[in-house]
């Protein structure tokens, strides 16, 4: 079998065929050309050309005989492609390297030396160079961070990274030029939302809500099967809305939006610790002291008017919520289904299917590899 060394120019049909079978799974050749509404003479035919191209492979090759599959099944060979993801934070650097199934193979942490765009773009190079060593095809590079992308004239800039104090920086352009590859870059949100729809909380349903809790809160949408990017790379933005109460101060100086109350920072302050001391919120939210226990419940109960605004405009079919902070559903779970009961339009907080995800940092890093994917199709 030939294998390609670069990733290949795939046509449409081409394209839908290797989707099918990435994201939804090993198929037979009939339920493919059923799926797709192709002929079978088509789909045969297809499939042969990415049989060529070294990206499908036909029949039982990881599972024994003895369980029975039909030869004709069509499986995506993972090592096809393999993409790098990069999340930043304000002094880190998280990458995966993932195969073309979105399966995590390896990872690196590492602290970033300055916060100039030179000396990021400069490590992701060098990480790129080492985490791509020896594997078959490197296809593409994603990377996610804080902020607003905003496509303009084919091009992409990061707009208001406030951990990175970016501004209109060209970033997919230059990790391209480091790198040697085809990069994209996005919302780091919007990237955990992509590798969910693909591979994760998502694969079965068309619309869904996933919010990312931790120093910010952001949240990345899916209607129609599709992952909404904005007329300017924003959507979803809600940390603003009125709450009511009095919390933490937020940056815009409201003491009663989502800002004050839901956020790590905000939780923080309400509890009365140190900046960054949010695991003593937690530990005596658990041997039960009044205060830290009162900012887990404010937290909830903005949580749930977020939730609600998310479902009485998108009715999506699962609300998913991920991050590092997400504590205030053990403590104060009540809070959050009395703010959904408060808030929903026409329907109750047991209708909503809310979807807790574990979560650690490289989902993330994980999350921008699935970007770099989608952008190969
Ligand atoms: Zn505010």
């Amino acid at each position: 079998m030939a294998v390609p060394r670069v990733w290949p120019r795939l046509h449409d049909a081409q394209r839908r065929v290797l989707f099918e079978v990435l994201v939804h799974g090993s198929q037979s050749r009939v339920a493919l050309a059923r799926r797709l509404g192709l002929s079978r003479t088509s789909l045969t035919r297809l499939a042969r050309e990415l049989v060529d191209l070294g990206l499908v492979e036909e029949g039982d090759v990881y599972v024994s005989k003895s369980r029975g599959r039909p030869p004709e099944m069509l499986h995506v060979r993972p090592h096809a492609a393999h993409l790098l993801g990069v999340k930043l934070t304000g002094n880190a650097l998280y990458a995966v390297v993932s195969d073309l199934t979105g399966r995590v193979e390896e990872q690196r942490q590492l602290p970033l030396r300055s916060r100039d765009v030179a000396d990021v773009v400069s490590l992701i190079g060098q990480v790129a160079a080492e985490l791509f060593a020896g594997r078959e095809v490197p296809a593409a590079v994603g990377v996610c961070l804080a902020g607003d992308v905003r496509e303009e004239d084919g091009r992409e800039f990061v707009d208001r990274s406030i951990f990175l104090g970016w501004d209109a920086v060209p970033l997919a352009e230059l990790v391209s030029e480091a790198t040697g590859l085809p990069a994209v870059t996005s919302n780091d949100v919007q990237a955990l939302t992509a590798g969910h729809q693909w591979f994760g909380a998502g694969v079965k349903v068309r619309s869904m809500v996933v919010f990312g809790l931790g120093a910010g809160i952001g949240s990345g949408l899916v209607a129609a099967d599709g992952l909404m990017t904005g007329a300017h790379g924003r959507p979803g933005k809600i940390g603003h809305a009125h709450v009511g109460g009095v919390g933490a101060p937020c940056q815009r100086g409201h003491h009663d939006c989502v800002h004050s109350f839901l956020t790590m920072p905000a939780i923080e302050v309400n509890a009365g610790v140190q900046p960054g001391d949010y695991p003593l919120v937690v530990e005596r939210a658990r041997a039960g002291e009044v205060r830290a226990l009162r900012a887990f419940r404010h937290s909830a109960y903005a949580l749930g008017v977020v939730v609600a605004q998310f479902v009485n405009v998108l009715d999506p079919e699962k609300v998913v919520i991920t991050g590092e902070g997400t504590d205030m559903l053990d403590f104060a779970r009540e809070e959050f289904d009395r703010a959904l009961d408060d808030r929903l339009e026409d329907t109750s907080s047991e209708s909503v299917v809310i979807d807790r995800q574990p979560f650690e940092f490289s989902h993330y890093a994980r999350g921008a590899a699935v970007g770099a994917l989608r952008s190969l199709f």
